[in-house]
């Protein structure tokens, strides 16, 4: 199959993405955008069935999304000069300038000028016993799987873990007829208390955690709570919680557990763009430290969908050449940093839960790997080669989070391939010279 070419290559069609390409290409540039679901809207405009999950190359039957905000739809309907590769994934990169994508049915080379990374993130998963028993998903997960026509209707279901997606995620369950039993936050009430007093600086904020309160009355939303174990023998059966000082098991259908999220950096550190803090470190415009690399969204750092749109339309005009209409955006884009100071702040974990873990818990589900196997190493890479762990399907993007957060490990360096891959199109990676760009 022959290569593609473009001006400006984007990764990812959540709200990071799709604000990218509408300022490119507002501005006269071509860009083609790529996503490895069949709709695009990321995350939280996930595409439910009546979308249809048929992927469309079409442009305008891609976008119909009712997720989307329509006026996004609209704008991004009445450009020209994009294109969309809806189910493929960016594999592995090359040379600089080139990115191998598959779809169902082939891999073949992406050369760009400039590519904008919003890769978005996933859920932080962390180790408890029980954890891996069918029934236990993420929190984010569960709400993922029922957007996409799992039926919880009828079903009890209890989530923890920690930040807004237990709400957002509850409310969509709820919404679909599930009974929510109990909504168990890590964090404590008064840091809880802290961060609705934060939001006075953001009003629209607020005022969704109001909305989302309101859809969720009745729901009982515990802070200073969080899971010890998933019980069941094939299935889920129960959840046993801490609640304060008290330990209580409910019997429940299904369990969603997420500690927050992750961001999807593979891509860029293949890129060998730096990291600070786990996120693409960045300048100002959203520029990374390889030449001609953007990331915008979640991938620099968790902040939620308006500053995923925000970084997404900067680095859109900065790619574009419109560099002062990109810099006039700074500061709305310092208040979004602000607020994704806050989150971090008043959600950050206690100490506890990186304690959840006994010897036989499995950390890598992959590749079988306990817990009380890792403790005997100092670093993911000694635990790699000792263990398999991080060596599974997953390629670390689960354990890989989970180890550093209970031992401290950085995990850092990312290999061919990003995600899980036919040998096919790694073998065309391996004998292909891809041309520079
Ligand atoms: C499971 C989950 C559920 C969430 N639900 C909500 C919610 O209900 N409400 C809310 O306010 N926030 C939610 N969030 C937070 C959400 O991340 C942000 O609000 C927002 O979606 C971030 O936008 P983004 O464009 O940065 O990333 P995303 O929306 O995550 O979009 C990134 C896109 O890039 C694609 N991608 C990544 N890597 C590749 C690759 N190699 N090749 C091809 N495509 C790739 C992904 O599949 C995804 O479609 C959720 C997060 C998660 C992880």
């Amino acid at each position: 199959m022959s290569d593609l070419h473009t001006e400006i290559a984007i990764v990812g069609a959540g709200p990071a993405g799709l604000a990218a390409a509408l300022a490119v290409c507002e501005h006269g540039r071509a860009a083609c955008l790529i996503d490895d679901n069949p709709k695009p809207g990321g995350q939280i405009w996930r595409a439910g069935l009546t979308a249809g999950s048929r992927s469309a190359t079409n442009r305008e039957a891609w976008l119909t999304n009712p997720a989307i905000p329509a006026e996004l739809t609209a704008r991004l309907a009445r450009v020209e000069g994009l294109r969309v590769l809806p189910a493929a994934r960016v594999v592995a990169t090359q040379n600089a300038g080139s990115l191998l994508l598959e779809d169902a049915s082939q891999a073949r080379y992406l050369h760009y000028q400039k590519l904008i990374v919003a890769s978005g993130a996933r859920e932080l998963l962390l180790p408890f016993p029980g954890w891996t028993l069918p029934g236990v998903t993420g929190a984010g997960g569960l709400q993922a799987l029922v957007k996409q026509g799992l039926d919880v209707s009828g079903k009890r279901i209890v989530l923890a873990g920690s930040g807004p997606l237990l709400l957002a995620s509850a409310a969509t369950l709820r919404a679909a007829g599930a009974q929510v039993l109990l909504i168990a936050e890590q964090a404590a009430s008064r840091q809880l208390a802290g961060f609705v007093w934060s939001l006075r600086h953001w009003p629209a904020k607020l005022a969704q955690a109001a909305r989302l309160r309101w859809a969720l009355r009745g729901v009982p939303y515990r802070a200073g709570s969080h899971v010890l174990a998933a019980l069941g023998k094939e299935r889920l059966q129960s959840v046993r919680l801490q609640q304060g000082q008290h330990v209580r098991e409910l019997a429940c259908d299904w369990l969603g557990v997420g500690f927050g999220l992750v961001p999807n950096t593979e891509l860029l550190q293949a890129l060998g763009c730096a990291l600070q803090d786990g996120s693409a470190k960045v300048d100002a415009l959203l520029q990374c430290s390889q030449p001609n690399v953007f990331a915008v969204g979640e991938a620099c750092g968790i902040g939620g969908v308006d500053k995923a749109l925000l970084e997404g339309r900067m680095a859109g005009l900065a790619a574009a050449g419109q560099v002062e209409a990109a810099q006039a955006l700074i500061p709305a884009r310092a208040h979004q940093l602000r607020f994704a100071a806050q989150l971090a702040h008043h959600f950050s974990l206690d100490p506890a839960i990186r304690q959840l873990a006994d010897a036989q818990t499995l950390v890598c589900r992959c590749e079988d790997v306990r817990h009380g196997d890792l403790l005997a190493y100092n670093n993911w890479r000694e635990a790699k080669l000792q263990t398999r762990c991080g060596m599974g399907a997953c390629q670390g993007r689960i354990c890989g989070a989970a180890c550093a957060t209970l031992y401290g490990w950085p995990v850092t360096g990312s290999r061919p391939p990003i995600q899980p891959t036919r040998l096919g199109s790694l073998l065309q990676l391996e004998t292909t010279e891809a041309p520079s760009s």
